[in-house]
């Protein structure tokens, strides 16, 4: 008797561990990217020109603690893609946006863009993590440029044209193009087939980063609870489910083992209360009056007359959310206008025929540039700035200059102001970021003033700080 219970113990002692073998084995689901003719550098250079129109047209949260936050979050995600996905090309970077919608989307080259809406409705890191994580994983898996092959190769769309040619010609107005047929069309809403992607990989990273991927699958009981009655949130219409979305992502986490969890659950609870009291449209000036327009916060600006006061000998220091900081004039004031800042006096800043212009000023921005080099970076740069101004003309040679800490060139250039006809003095200063943008600085001064503001501009870009 007692033998034979022995056998049946040890017999089903083998049958559990024979069980438990093949769970243990059980792979992952496996996830394959789509076909995509493109290069890498198109998704960067796409998604880069997607985003600054989206910045036209979208106010961004300015609150510092808020944005980077989530850019911590995103960069814990973007860190724990699977090595197969993980594109050294790519710019993963995390903005808040100042909407209530809950919604997030992300860009190819992984612009990626979270709504406040989105974290107050969260109910735990974990819940805005995954959101993130499915956002990044249309990203690595590079959805966006792989829609615009398949809407090509099948003519679905007699618009494709235009976009499809800048993608493979990479040169023209790629920005205009996508604004003209909405962004929308091609990088942020995806089939079915790609959620259901997004969904497993995204469940993937999230373990990887020491996050529950059944956080994933929560959110979106809650997005879709949010989402009856009134047309339900844009990222429902941009992402649909492609059926059972909860019951797979249980079943696949179930196959997971989750990192060792780096999260102070304390954090999330107090950006949540933080963006309980700020309220909204602190955003600044872009894009108050909605989409559309070149310079949407410029109309009803008036034209600049030209008197303006002499520069204040007092400095102020401006920041610019996490990229850069700079001291400027006490009585000049920014102008914020999608991807650039512009520091002027009153009367030496308004529009013109619609567009944003100064006569006495310094504007700072990032250019997306195709050369490695600053030299011909620089070129590449002054060639695009002489097609809007076609009256540019160079008046020094490149001069070497430092800029924030990295080497820089600065070079002069004569106008004719659009505004008094008359020449004006044009200081370009650039250099090369880590990331591969160019930084400028554009400091202009008609020329009877030049001689003053040349010893301003210099103080400005001396005091010049630059993040990355
Ligand atoms: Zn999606």
């Amino acid at each position: 008797m007692s033998r034979t219970r022995n056998l049946r113990a040890s017999a089903s002692t083998l049958v559990l561990l024979m069980l438990a073998a093949p769970i243990g084995l059980l792979a992952q689901t496996r996830v394959v990217a789509p076909k995509n003719p493109y290069s890498l550098d198109k998704d960067v250079q796409l998604g880069s020109q997607a985003a600054q129109e989206v910045e036209r047209q979208i106010p961004l949260l300015n609150d510092r603690e808020v944005q980077r936050y989530v850019a911590d979050v995103g960069r814990k995600l973007a860190e724990a893609i699977p090595a197969e996905f993980q594109h050294p090309e790519f710019r993963y970077s995390y903005k808040v946006t100042d909407k209530r919608e809950i919604n997030a989307f992300a860009l190819p080259g992984g612009f990626t863009y979270v709504n406040r809406g989105l974290i107050e409705a969260a109910s735990n890191e974990g819940e805005l993590a995954g959101v993130i994580a499915h956002e990044i994983s249309h990203v690595a898996l590079r959805h966006g440029t792989a829609q615009v092959a398949k809407a090509q190769k099948y003519q679905t769309l007699g618009a494709i044209a235009g976009v499809a040619g800048a993608v493979v010609g990479g040169v023209g107005n790629v920005a205009g193009q996508l604004g003209q047929m909405g962004i929308g069309a091609y990088f942020l809403k995806f089939s079915r087939e790609y959620e259901k992607q997004a969904d497993i990989l995204g469940a993937h990273i999230m373990a990887n980063a020491g996050y529950d991927p059944r956080d994933l699958a929560n959110m979106f009981r809650t997005i879709e609870r949010t989402s009856g009655g009134g047309g339900g949130p844009q990222w429902m219409s941009d992402h649909p489910n492609p059926g059972n979305r909860y019951e797979y992502i249980v079943k696949e986490a179930e196959l997971l083992r989750v990192a060792h969890a780096n999260v102070d659950p304390r954090e999330f609870t107090e950006i949540r209360a933080r963006l309980r009291d700020l309220p909204t449209g602190r955003s600044g000036e872009i894009s108050r009056n909605g989409g559309g327009a070149r310079n949407p916060s410029t109309s009803g600006m008036p034209a600049p007359s030209g008197r303006v006061d002499y520069p204040s000998g007092r400095f102020r220091t401006y920041t610019e959310n996490n990229l850069f900081s700079i001291a400027v004039p006490e009585n000049w004031r920014e102008l914020r206008l999608g991807d650039y800042v512009t520091f002027a006096p009153e009367g030496g800043y308004g529009e013109v025929q619609g567009q944003f212009v100064f006569t006495h000023g310094a504007q700072i921005g990032m250019s997306q540039v195709n050369h490695r080099t600053l030299r011909q970076a620089t070129d590449e740069y002054l060639y695009n700035l002489s097609q809007g101004n076609r009256n540019m003309r160079r008046y020094s040679e490149y001069q070497r200059e430092s800029l924030a800490g990295h080497e820089a060139l600065s070079i002069v250039l004569t106008n004719v102001s659009e505004v008094s006809g008359q020449t004006e003095f044009v200081t370009i200063y650039t250099a090369l970021l880590r990331n591969g943008n160019l930084l400028y600085v554009i400091a202009v001064a008609p020329e009877r003033d030049y001689q003053g503001y040349q010893r301003v501009f210099q103080s400005i870009v001396r005091s010049m700080q630059v993040n990355g």
